[in-house]
């Protein structure tokens, strides 16, 4: 049996050297029943729209000791992306590098320094990431569906080790703030939080990135054509700081497109401007059906 528990305050500290936001760590169990039964209730209702990756796996999504056989722990880490100069019509996690390299190249250095044997996630396996970031005791899944962390809001990725070792302490989920607030809800533009949980079949966010065919003609983009920051905007648990992470910041180029500009992209300079971004995800042609669906400056 191993006896070597990891050192949990060792491991925050150093996950706070490498940019991470938040740290913490829990017992790998199954999910609860609650989050269970939350889950299977979302995905029968179709509220996860064409993303049908999320209806499949359940058994790993449910249990992450079935991800890595024989793990013990989960330490689960928060990455701020908020830039400091935002470039109008796109969400703030796509102004800079692909999150998914930079986040599993950072985790990959907290597994090393934090001397564990297992495997880094980062958005590509059926983890449920905000479950662990709850029971990491990072935040609280809000209305908006979010991760909230107190003073830090939602704009931050979430990543996760999964590792054989046990911990010497674990963290304890935190209690839910969203108290009467509907903020979020109010917020969105397409109501996609009416029904009480996230319908991707109406969040801007889903539809700008994932959705392929033609644009839902009876929704209107006023403020973004790339993903969505509306929600977590609202949320008075918000930070206002921009994050001070270069990989996160746009290029100068990104800076000083108009929407003319926009209009009028060719794909050959969408390549360039997006090399090595996360935009690449709703290629050339859903990102020009996104844009000839945008007005800024539309009432309402
Ligand atoms: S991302 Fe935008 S569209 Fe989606 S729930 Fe939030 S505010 Fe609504
Ligand atoms: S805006 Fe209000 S309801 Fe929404 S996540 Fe933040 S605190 Fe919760």
């Amino acid at each position: 049996m191993n006896s070597v528990y990891l050192n949990s305050n060792d491991i925050k500290a150093k996950a706070l050297r490498l940019g991470f936001s938040a740290c913490g760590m829990a017992r790998a169990l199954p999910l609860d029943a609650e989050a269970q039964t939350h889950f299977g209730r979302w995905i029968a209702t179709g509220a996860h729209a064409g993303m049908d990756y999320m209806a499949r796996h359940t058994p790993l999504r449910m249990d992450p000791s079935l991800l890595v056989p024989g793990a013990r722990t989960v330490i689960s880490v928060a990455l701020p992306y908020r830039p400091a100069h935002p470039v109008e019509g796109l969400a703030w996690y796509a102004h800079g590098k692909d999150y998914h390299m930079v986040m599993k190249e950072r985790l990959q250095q907290l597994l090393q320094l934090a001397g564990a044997t297992g495997r880094c996630f980062v958005d590509t396996a059926p983890m449920a990431e905000k479950y662990w970031a709850w029971q990491c005791g990072l935040g609280w899944q809000g209305r908006h569906s979010q991760l909230v962390i107190p003073g830090q809001g939602s704009t931050f990725f979430l990543g996760e080790l999964v590792v054989m070792e046990e911990a010497d302490h674990y963290d304890v989920p935190m209690a839910n703030r969203c108290g009467s607030c509907h903020r979020c809800v109010d917020a969105c533009p397409s109501h996609a939080l009416d029904s009480g949980w996230l319908d991707a079949r109406r969040c801007l966010s889903y539809l700008t990135i994932e959705h392929r065919g033609p644009w839902p003609e009876p929704l209107h983009l006023k403020e973004a054509f790339y993903g969505c920051d509306q929600c977590s905007l609202a949320c008075p648990h918000a930070s206002h700081a921009p994050c001070g992470d270069a990989a996160f910041q746009p290029s100068e180029a990104l800076l000083s497109m108009t929407p003319s500009d926009w209009h009028s992209l060719t794909e050959e300079q969408y390549r360039l401007l997006f090399k090595g971004s996360a935009v690449k995800r709703a290629k050339y042609d859903g990102l020009m059906r996104n844009i000839r669906a945008w007005n800024p400056s539309a009432g309402g």
